[in-house]
């Protein structure tokens, strides 16, 4: 029978709930178990896709199309397992299908509560994810507990733990525990308070994740066991750790997944976490640094491109190069002022985007690493600035634009294919989630992959127009990457270049720690390169220089 973990948080948010949720999936599967994790989240959105990643960030898409929240995204790196669309619930879509239950007359009458027939769908949602190949379900309780909007939810995981019993059902509650200078003390009481809050709701919570910027010690431990009332080996320390992906490590370390075992009695051989080991030390080891420049509209708030950078840190450790992010904001780039932004960079990655703002500067940094041979990797809008500009530059085209971006342009290298988008509803109305595409013999992005099929997750609207194919082509860019009935364009790179190549899929939510993404490996290997390169031009430019 499959068992399940609650997390929840408490005292401030941002606490990390998410990276634990992520850690503790991984060290169970490291102990051979078969985990799903979830992630409940109170907010009234049916799901983040229409939400502005300047508020909340990334949305993460699964292979299954739907459009998630970003703690997935640390899920499915930490556990190395794909999520499908389940393991992602929001208050809207619980709301969503209550109401159309009560439309139906499902309910028969019934007045529709939130006890329990809110209650009763997020149970439902929670028990889908179980079953026979499944040995734990974690699901983490988006918010911080004392949240009006979270109240349905942490009522439905209480209920849960009497419908399945107590004995397969474990409650995580993650909380902060400050260090306050001024007595140079680690200070118990929020967390007592927060506990306290959570019993009031009839959770109980078996197992308390201390965050807390610095080690905690016996003393604190045996007083948050004494007040919160849970054994003392329950009270697990997360310190903050210097990467994320130590965390698994530091959370085994304080004995969190011989906790979660013991108590849900899960039997299990011993904890493999060789590859992850490797992995962290490796990563902590490299000193050399390249400089990779992520050219966006959205830089102020680094979530909304969590993926991407972290893609960019899994090929650079892989590499043993520790990643010096420069973040470089499309909007401000003009002319000349390119130049200046991108000096020094060794990479440019430009990430997927909506709406037309900043799209011109994007432009100009693939123009910039066009002509300085500096290796380039787009994604998704990426791939579709690198045809614009191709179109502009090469083909001589200085109108060629997406119809996204101008819907009167007289050479649309962008536009609406086949498939008819309703753009009156803007929810879930894209091409969506995982697409194969066949590469071509002898191009890069095959010796990159390895591979001729490759399968690779979307999100969008807009396509290479099929119209400028053969223009595109004349002009030096080889379609190396087509779907399989040859209709859509899905990966391009140029002939001439050292690196350039970009795909309409977004493959950032593939890339793992402990496997990182072929094209971001190719990219980073290519900025190594380039500075080599150049090391050696510097050397043969010395004697003249003198
Ligand atoms: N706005 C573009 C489209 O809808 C690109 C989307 C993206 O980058 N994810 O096609």
């Amino acid at each position: 029978m499959t068992k399940y973990v609650f997390v929840t948080g408490g005292v401030v948010s941002s606490l990390g709930k998410g990276i634990t949720a992520a850690s503790l999936g991984r060290l169970l599967r490291s102990r051979g178990l078969r985990v799903v994790n979830q992630k409940l989240d109170p907010y009234i959105n049916v799901d983040p896709g229409t939400m502005n990643p300047f508020q909340h960030g990334e949305v993460f898409v699964t292979d299954d199309g739907g459009e998630t929240d970003l703690d997935l995204g640390h899920y499915e790196r930490f556990t190395g397992e794909a999520l499908r669309r389940g393991s992602n619930v929001t208050a809207g879509s619980i709301y969503l299908s209550v109401i159309q239950k009560e439309r139906r007359g499902d309910y028969l009458g019934d007045t529709v509560q939130v006890i329990p027939h809110v209650t009763n769908e997020i149970k439902a949602r929670m028990r889908k994810l179980g079953g026979d190949d499944i040995d734990v379900v974690i699901t983490e309780v988006g918010g911080t507990v004392g949240d009006i909007e979270s109240l349905p939810f942490l009522e439905a995981i209480r209920q849960f733990g009497n419908d399945i019993g107590r004995a397969n059902a474990l409650y995580i509650h993650v909380t902060l525990v400050p260090f306050i200078a001024s007595s140079d003390e680690l200070k118990t009481k929020p967390t007592q308070h927060s506990v306290a809050e959570l019993r009031s709701h009839g959770i109980h919570p078996d197992v308390i994740v201390v965050r807390s910027d610095r080690a905690i010690d016996d003393q604190v431990r045996r007083k948050i066991s004494l007040f919160c009332d849970v054994v003392p080996k329950a009270v697990i320390a997360a310190p903050d750790a210097a990467d994320i992906y130590e965390v698994p490590l530091l959370l085994q370390q304080g004995g969190l997944d011989a906790v979660v075992c013991e108590r849900l009695d899960l039997v299990t051989g011993p904890i493999d976490l060789t590859k992850w080991q490797a992995m962290v030390k490796r990563a902590k080891a490299a000193t050399e640094s390249v400089t990779i420049g992520i050219v966006g509209k959205y830089v102020d708030l680094p979530d909304a491109y969590l993926s991407v950078v972290e893609s960019l840190r899994h090929a650079a450790a892989a590499l043993d190069r520790r990643l010096d992010l420069r973040w470089i904001p499309s909007e401000d780039m003009s002319g000349l002022l390119a130049d200046a932004h991108l000096e020094g960079v060794e990479g440019i990655v430009i990430p997927g985007g909506f709406g037309s703002r900043g799209v011109e500067g994007k432009i100009l940094a693939i123009r910039y690493a066009r002509e300085n041979g500096i290796p380039f990797l787009g994604l998704c809008l990426g791939l579709q600035c690198a045809v614009i500009e191709i179109a502009r530059s090469v083909l001589k085209h200085p109108d060629a634009n997406s119809t996204e971006f101008d819907p009167t342009t007289p050479h649309p290298v962008i536009d609406l294919m086949e498939t008819q988008h309703d753009l009156s509803e803007m929810g879930g109305t894209m091409r969506l989630g995982r697409y194969p595409a066949k590469l071509e013999e002898g191009s890069l992005v095959r010796k990159l992959y390895g591979q001729e099929i490759v399968y690779e997750r979307h999100r969008h609207r807009w396509e290479v127009n099929n119209r400028y194919r053969r223009d595109l082509e004349a002009a030096g860019m080889r379609l190396s990457g087509m779907s399989p009935d040859e209709n859509l364009v899905e990966f391009i790179e140029l002939i001439d270049h050292p690196f350039f190549v970009a795909t309409q899929a977004h493959p950032e939510f593939q890339s793992r720690p402990d496997d990182p993404h072929p094209l971001f490996v190719g990219l980073v290997g290519a900025a190594v390169g380039l500075r080599a390169r150049q090391g050696e031009l510097d050397e043969i430019d010395q004697p003249t220089r003198q």
